[in-house]
């Protein structure tokens, strides 16, 4: 299938949210690119399944990542237009937490006053809101009278699984190599040249690009390894009984057209969740999620089930007791994973020993808005010859 002798111009190991859009960028130059996944993405076994994904201008994270989301969302808009598919759905979103509270969130203290000041400075439309006005918006939120919120009504979710697609697909269209259900096992340099071995071929390439998400530990020089660790999180998938208004349940309840998504910081990390609107043509249910950082695993050291005793435990502790009118029964439950950094932010670089090879785990829980310009970044680093890595966006 792959002929002999060939010398890849760039490889990309990996194929979910970053190395799709990576493949993507690199398909449009005249390199000879193959890309090599160990399933056939989109999947999921990884970080980007799920059917939505939570996007916002307002990055309290980390002010740096605002350009990238900005450009995501450019590259999010044209893909749509080649692709022919709504990838984006503007909902509108709410980030609520308590006053006098520390509203800790991805590592940053004092989320919503970080949010006002970043959306001044950024030009970025939102309102801040009282519990009144939150529960005249959204009738059916149970919230605390201390409750205060963010709202950012350009936000949205983007739709994942599609989006790997598109990318994917019409890479392929521009030439771009792959191999799927095969696992890249081991590399190495010789004679300037990297060799990437899988379970079934050996390929020869001059640069090189990990993106293995949960899986970035399996390649990261042995110092860098304690740098990430992995987490299991649950993502379950609620009936709703009725639409905010109150009419009966019709299907398509508590639909994409009327409802946010509402990440929600409680007064610490146990009482945090985060609610998703329906997706057009997805699981016609809530979605809804917590966040843990305790049960650190590896994805292939780890079992994907989730128990009906715990879908019954979110339900009575997170779910039942923040909506009304969403039952108990459970449509979907899905397990992924976060890859974090101490302090949450992004791992992007070259290999310290060898700069013909980058790592990426761009993730700690909030990469997917920033994918495709993480991918743009990607594939414009790999083709400068200085091993420094360079956060701009043009060229
Ligand atoms: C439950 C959940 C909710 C989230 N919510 C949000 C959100 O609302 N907004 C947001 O911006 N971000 C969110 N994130 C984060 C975001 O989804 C991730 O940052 C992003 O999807 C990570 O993409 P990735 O490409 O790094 O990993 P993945 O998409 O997992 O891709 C890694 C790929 O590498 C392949 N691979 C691994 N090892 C090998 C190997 N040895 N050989 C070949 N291939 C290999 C895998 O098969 C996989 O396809 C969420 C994450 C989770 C888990």
């Amino acid at each position: 299938m792959f002929p002999a002798n060939i010398i890849y111009d760039v490889i990309v190991i990996g194929l979910g949210a970053m190395g799709s859009a990576t493949v993507y960028q690199l398909s449009k130059t005249n390199l000879k690119v193959l890309g090599i996944d160990r399933y056939f993405p989109p999947h999921i076994w990884g970080s980007s399944h799920g059917e939505s994904r939570i996007t916002r201008q307002t990055i309290g994270e980390d002010e740096r990542y605002i350009p990238l989301v900005r450009e995501s969302n450019k590259i999010w808009k044209a893909l749509e237009k080649e692709s022919g598919q709504a990838l984006f759905y503007k909902s509108g979103g709410y980030l609520l937490g308590h006053e006098n509270s520390n509203m800790l969130f991805h590592n940053t203290e004092d989320f919503i006053a970080r949010l006002v000041e970043l959306a001044n400075k950024h030009n970025i439309k939102y309102t801040t809101k009282t519990a009144d006005d939150i529960r005249q918006e959204i009738p059916m939120l149970q919230i605390p009278s201390d409750t205060i919120g963010f709202y950012e009504p350009d936000a949205g979710v983007l739709y994942p699984e599609k989006i790997i697609a598109a990318f994917l697909k019409l890479a392929e269209k521009n030439g771009t190599s792959f191999l799927w259900n095969d696992k890249v096992t081991d590399w190495y340099t010789e004679d300037g040249l990297i060799h990437i071995k899988t379970d079934l071929e050996h390929f020869v390439t001059k640069k090189a690009i990990f993106t293995t998400g949960p899986w970035i530990q399996d390649f990261l020089p042995t110092d860098l390894k304690p740098k990430v660790k992995v987490y299991k999180q649950e993502m379950f998938w609620f009936k709703p009984a009725f639409r905010p208004e109150g009419k009966p349940e019709d299907g398509y309840a508590i639909g994409a057209d009327a409802f946010p998504w509402i990440i929600w910081v409680g007064k610490n990390l146990d009482e945090f969740r985060t609610f998703f609107p329906t997706t057009k043509d997805g699981t016609k249910g809530i979605k809804f999620m917590t966040e843990q950082y305790v049960e650190e695993v590896h994805p292939d050291k780890t079992h994907y089930f989730i128990t009906d005793e715990q879908v019954q435990a979110v339900y009575e502790k997170f779910v039942h007791t923040s909506i009304k009118g969403i039952t108990s029964e459970c449509l979907k439950r899905e397990v992924c994973f976060y890859t974090v950094t101490k302090d949450a932010r992004f791992l992007m670089d070259f290999h310290p020993d060898c700069k013909s090879v980058l790592f990426a785990s761009p993730c700690s829980g909030h990469g997917f808005k920033h994918s495709a310009a993480i991918g743009k970044l990607l594939a414009n680093n790999i083709q400068k010859e200085d091993g420094i890595f360079d956060w701009g966006l043009m060229g």
